[in-house]
């Protein structure tokens, strides 16, 4: 049965990959939104070059605009206003510094988009389910959700509370038959640690020093295995850890 994927963040990294492998699978149609909508015409344009097939809707959102997601998820066109699966990829972290020292900006940016962003975006997507017969709401977690490390504090406090919604999304959706499951990456090399870095390549490439870091596509097969679980089957959350990440 086909299955229409709502994907944030869908313009590099994670969410980009998880285009790309669910693309080649039939029964999917992708819905992928980020800021940089050129970006994610580029990913169709090369997605369809593959597979002519293959239906996808690209739309500019920025997660942290409430009434920008409720807008635009509720005026999708006719076609696309029914979903099945909404990954809540869309994330950053930003600075990393002591808490003493810390850039308010950038914990506003943290907490904005990894938790208000995803609220909002699981918020407006749930109404979107009501007539799927088999829906799911995929979290990108982290590590950084189950762990606190030095000077990690407000992205780390970002993803705890992803690990917290994941497990409330779980309880409040059961009703409405959705499954929640969260998927908790370790290092996966994307534009995430640059964007940590703030375009600082040198510092942001020294972090994959001494070890294979995962990639992009690593997590998403993950997720499609995630995905094609039968519906009464839950993965409820996964840590995915580069082997020599200690
Ligand atoms: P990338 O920086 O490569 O991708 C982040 C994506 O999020 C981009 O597509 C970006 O698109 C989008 N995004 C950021 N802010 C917003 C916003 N306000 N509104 C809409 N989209 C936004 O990083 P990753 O792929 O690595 O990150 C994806 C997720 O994985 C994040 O939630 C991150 O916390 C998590 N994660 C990453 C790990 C890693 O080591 N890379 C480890 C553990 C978790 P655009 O700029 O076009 O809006």
């Amino acid at each position: 049965m086909m299955r229409t994927v709502l994907i944030t963040g869908a313009s590099s990294g994670i969410g980009q990959a998880c285009a790309t492998v669910l693309a080649q699978d039939s029964n999917y149609r992708l819905l992928l939104c980020a800021r940089r909508l050129q970006r994610l015409e580029e990913l169709k344009q090369s997605i369809q070059n593959t597979y002519p097939s293959c239906e996808i809707f690209c739309f500019e959102l920025d997660v942290r605009d409430r009434e920008a997601v409720e807008s635009v998820f509720t005026n999708l066109p006719k076609a696309w206003r029914d979903i099945d699966i909404l990954i809540n990829n869309a994330g950053l972290s930003q600075g990393l510094d002591g808490i003493a020292d810390g850039d308010t900006g950038d914990w506003d940016r943290m907490i904005d988009t990894n938790v208000k962003g995803l609220l909002y975006a699981t918020r407006y997507a749930v109404p979107l389910m009501a007539g799927s017969t088999n829906a799911h709401i995929i979290n990108i977690g982290s590590i950084a959700g189950k762990e606190v490390y030095p000077n990690g504090n407000v992205y780390c406090a970002t993803k705890h509370a992803v690990d917290a919604l994941t497990k409330a999304m779980r309880i409040d959706l059961l009703e409405k038959g959705i499954r929640v499951s969260s998927i908790d990456p370790g290092m996966v090399e994307t534009e995430f640690s640059e964007v940590r870095f703030k375009g600082d390549k040198e510092r942001a490439k020294n972090v994959y020093q001494g070890l294979t870091p995962l990639s992009g596509i690593d997590i998403a097969e993950i997720i499609a295995f995630v995905l094609s679980r039968p519906k009464h089957v839950n993965i409820n959350d996964l840590l995915v850890m580069p082997t020599a990440q200690a």
